[in-house]
């Protein structure tokens, strides 16, 4: 297994099976990257947002893990670069799917957390919004979407569901809501077989 920086772990068929079962896995990280047709990435999730990558032109797939510290840290901006400099691949060919997640009026953060936000550059009603006495509303959607598109992500090639796991009770767990005592749903992407020289 190759280890890339803090947060990005690129997994090969050697990998496959690896973390399905509580302490299989070998390293923590915040997003998988590969190449390997057929071979599935997956993270849990119950609130967070999961961003799903293809390119037009490439097989290869990612799956980020966001939660406010991944999207702090630019997690999906990350992968995006990742993919261009280690692949080769054209930002202007990569998809990007941000997964259901806590919606901004089901996320309230503490102000420690918003200042972090805010020396990152997010000191805007867009994205993050004073709510109740010292509590910020965050919306992790918007920030992840503003941090594809500076990747070089074009905005028609970004799909956001805009389902909240919070809200929509009937469809999603949600940490938050739930209390802690909830479910997690889990998110897959994998490359299909190559079809005429194209992947999908
Ligand atoms: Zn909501």
């Amino acid at each position: 297994m190759q280890v890339h920086g803090t947060d990005l772990i690129v997994v090969g068929e050697e990998n496959r099976g690896e973390g399905a079962l509580p302490g299989t896995a070998r390293v923590e990280g915040d997003a998988l990257i590969t190449t390997e047709i057929r071979l599935p990435l997956a993270a849990y999730s119950a609130d967070c947002m999961l961003i799903y990558f293809a390119s037009k032109e490439k097989p290869l797939a990612a799956l980020a893990h966001a939660g406010w510290r991944g999207t702090l840290g630019g997690i999906g901006a990350k992968v995006a670069r990742y993919l261009q400099v280690h692949y080769g691949a054209d930002p202007g060919q990569l998809v990007a799917a941000l997964s259901p997640a806590v919606c901004r009026e089901c996320y309230e953060i503490d102000g420690k957390t918003a200042e972090l936000f805010r020396a990152g550059g997010w000191d805007n009603p867009a994205y993050l919004e004073p709510s109740a006495a010292g509590s910020f509303k965050l919306d992790l959607g918007a920030v992840n979407r503003e941090q594809l598109t500076g990747a070089g992500i074009r905005k028609e090639n970004i799909r956001w569901s805009g389902l909240c796991t919070s809200c929509r009770e009937d469809l999603f767990y949600s940490y938050r809501r739930d209390r802690g005592v909830t479910g997690r749903m889990i998110g897959f992407i994998a490359i299909r077989e190559q079809q005429g020289g194209r992947t999908s």
